[in-house]
């Protein structure tokens, strides 16, 4: 058996959730006061995601343009994300919410401005 310590993000509480594993499957949660720590711990072990949020490079402006997921992608292809987005060149003028990149990386999820640029 293994024990998993990891802090509950879901709310400011933030408690503190010990997880026994037993190779890939999960024993038991403890720790947490409501079940959404449960879900929490399940997720962030099985298939954990992280929202990505940097800047791409506007070829016509001299700052760079704020980008995020549209929703959070599997924390093992922010790598390879970080990588293309490092690559990506657009072109001012651009609304938020526009999406700079489709697909990211096979996850299915868009990259969407995060402000307008003129
Ligand atoms: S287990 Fe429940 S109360 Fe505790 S931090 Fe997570 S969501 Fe908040």
């Amino acid at each position: 058996m293994e024990i998993r310590k990891m802090t509950c993000v879901v709310c400011p509480r933030g408690c503190s959730l010990e997880v026994t594993l037993d190779g890939e499957r999960i024993v038991s949660v403890t720790g947490n006061t409501c079940k959404r720590g449960v879900a929490y711990a399940e997720a962030e072990i099985l298939h954990p995601e992280r929202m990505l949020t940097t800047t791409v490079k506007v070829t016509n402006r001299r700052y760079m343009m704020p980008v995020r997921t549209r929703t959070a992608i599997p924390k093992d292809k922010l790598f390879a994300a970080m990588d293309v987005l490092m690559q990506t060149r657009i072109e001012a003028p651009v609304k938020i919410g526009d999406v700079i990149v489709s697909d990211l990386c096979g996850t299915g999820v868009d990259v969407v401005a995060a402000e307008s640029m003129a």
